[in-house]
């Protein structure tokens, strides 16, 4: 057998950011499992989805992009608890990749979303997914054929699902990347699952007439308060508690930077170019640091 040589780390951590990158941007997502806290597991892929496993129910977060993704992950929620015959979905928000797989899932699968978010995919959902289907043949393929179906359950603001020795607290707090965002409290666990809200080393983008950046700052607040240990987001690397702060500092810093910039009248183009070229001397290991559509929000606020 041959010796194995020695691999330099910093080649190694190359491949892994490579590899995980890749995975990020994978729209067929695998059936592998990773554990984020004790009743939790993530499929990591586009988007991440969140599994979460009581003694008698689990509960999916998101559905991947159309129905052969949602048969995927109701695969790997069955393995992860075979005797749980219960099983509830909800939706991070209605984008494509986050909603419409649902029509993958068994019949007898429970859909809960809040009303906010319904709303918002009874008006746009229909109009994402041709969008979505424009944008690759393999886009077009997972998303054939999709009908979505209104929710078995509605809630405003708060609704807890009881999993058996878990439940999760599904929460609207308001509009920030969506209107209808969507974020699930993991207990005993603190583990928050939360979507495009928070996220790890990404840049914030509200989506058409979604939230406002001074909305998305007033929820990350009152996401403060649930004191989170382990956060799961959509489309970057899961992290602590820590990311809710991280957040909520970046979204400050672009939004005070590109209002000191909007007062003294420069163009929002401009703004955004010198705001971006901030953020990279402040974060140069991160993969991306355009914050030119944030910025636009910024400067699309009411004052
Ligand atoms: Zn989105
Ligand atoms: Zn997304």
């Amino acid at each position: 057998m041959e010796s194995m040589k020695p691999v330099p780390t910093l080649l190694v951590l190359y491949a892994l950011s490579v590899a995980a990158f890749g995975q990020m941007s994978q729209p067929i997502l695998p059936e592998e499992t990773t554990k984020i806290s004790d009743h939790v597991w993530a499929i990591m892929g586009f988007p991440n989805i969140a599994i979460v496993v009581g003694s008698r129910a689990t509960l999916v977060v998101d559905t991947g992009m159309g129905p052969k993704n949602g048969v995927t992950i109701a695969r790997a929620a069955a393995r992860l608890a075979p005797g749980n015959s219960k099983l509830f979905l909800t939706t991070t928000h209605f984008h494509p990749e986050h909603a419409a797989g649902e029509p993958g899932f068994p019949a007898h699968t429970i859909l809960i979303r809040n009303a906010v978010q319904q709303q918002e995919m009874e008006k746009h959902g229909q109009e994402m997914i041709d969008m979505f289907s424009g944008r690759s043949a393999q886009m077009k393929e997972l998303l054939a054929g999709v009908v979505l179906r209104p929710p078995d359950v509605l809630f405003d603001q708060q609704t807890t699902v009881d999993l058996g020795g878990v439940t999760a607290r599904l929460l609207w707090f308001g509009g920030a990347h969506t209107k209808g965002d969507e974020l699930t409290f993991v207990e005993p666990d603190r583990t928050l699952i939360s979507g495009d809200v928070v996220q790890n080393k990404t840049m914030p983008n509200i989506y058409g007439d979604g939230g406002t950046p001074a909305n998305w700052l007033a929820v990350l607040d009152k996401i403060a308060a649930l004191n989170a240990a382990h956060v799961l987001p959509d489309h970057s690397a899961p992290g602590d508690g820590s990311l809710v702060a991280a957040e909520h500092d970046l979204i400050s810093e672009i939004r005070t930077r590109a209002l000191a910039l909007k007062r003294q009248g420069v163009a929002a183009d401009e703004a955004g170019k010198q705001v971006s070229a901030e953020l990279k001397s402040h974060h140069p290991d991160w993969p991306n640091t355009n914050a030119a559509s944030f910025v636009n929000s910024v400067y699309a606020e009411p004052q």
